[in-house]
């Protein structure tokens, strides 16, 4: 099994790449933030939880994140890996990832990092806003506020894995295939 964690801050092009290394490796792509959108979009009460959340650009609380992550892990066990996007994004889900995964006898392969500056991010954000219908793209305050929340709560996240040695930083600046394939040289030097 290949268990990898897509790491960046907002706007890094996780979910782009993401989508591609799942297709190309036959890995279940989870984003929470996907998972959080469909939940608000049906009106459930964990979609009505989040909004609020999410709608200021804050992340939505550990608790209902890693429950609503180990429902969909659940639900793809028998598959070759996974690719874990935007999660864990805390400290503490880090922890609770691991407990789950040494209950399954799994184990994180590689973190990459998607490395780009923050004036990029804001960026692609804005431009993303247009078209994507999310109001927490359409905002510069509430982008700031999800870059700052980066920096405080998640940036540790890499640290984490990198005192285990399962870091890597990745250039998140090009174009969309160059990118790609720093990432699909990374991954294939596990094996
Ligand atoms: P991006 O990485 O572009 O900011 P995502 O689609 O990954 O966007 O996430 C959108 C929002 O969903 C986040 O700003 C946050 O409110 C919430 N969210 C997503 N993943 C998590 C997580 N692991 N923990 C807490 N909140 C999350």
């Amino acid at each position: 099994m290949i268990n990898l964690i897509l790491f960046g801050p907002p706007g890094s092009g996780k979910g782009t790449q993401a989508k591609k290394l799942a297709e190309k490796y036959k890995l279940i792509h989870i984003s929470t933030g996907d998972l959080f959108r469909y939940e608000m979009g049906n009106d459930t009460p964990l979609g009505l939880k989040a909004k609020e959340f999410i709608a200021a650009g804050n992340l939505v609380p550990d608790s209902i994140t890693v429950g609503m992550l180990e429902n969909k892990l659940n639900k793809h066990l028998d598959s070759a890996g996974f690719i874990l996007d935007g999660f864990p994004r805390t400290i503490a889900q880090c922890e609770a990832l691991d407990k789950i995964f040494a209950d399954k006898n799994m184990s994180i392969s590689k973190l990459v990092a998607l490395e780009v500056g923050e004036e990029e991010l804001i960026k692609r954000l804005l431009e993303r806003g247009k078209t994507s219908g999310r109001k927490d793209d359409s905002d510069e305050s509430i982008i700031e506020n999800r870059i700052k929340v980066y920096h405080e709560e998640t940036s540790p996240v890499f640290n984490y894995y990198d005192n285990q040695k399962l870091s890597h930083k990745i250039n998140g600046i090009g174009s969309i295939e160059d990118i790609f394939g720093r990432l699909c040289d990374s991954i294939d030097s596990l094996s």
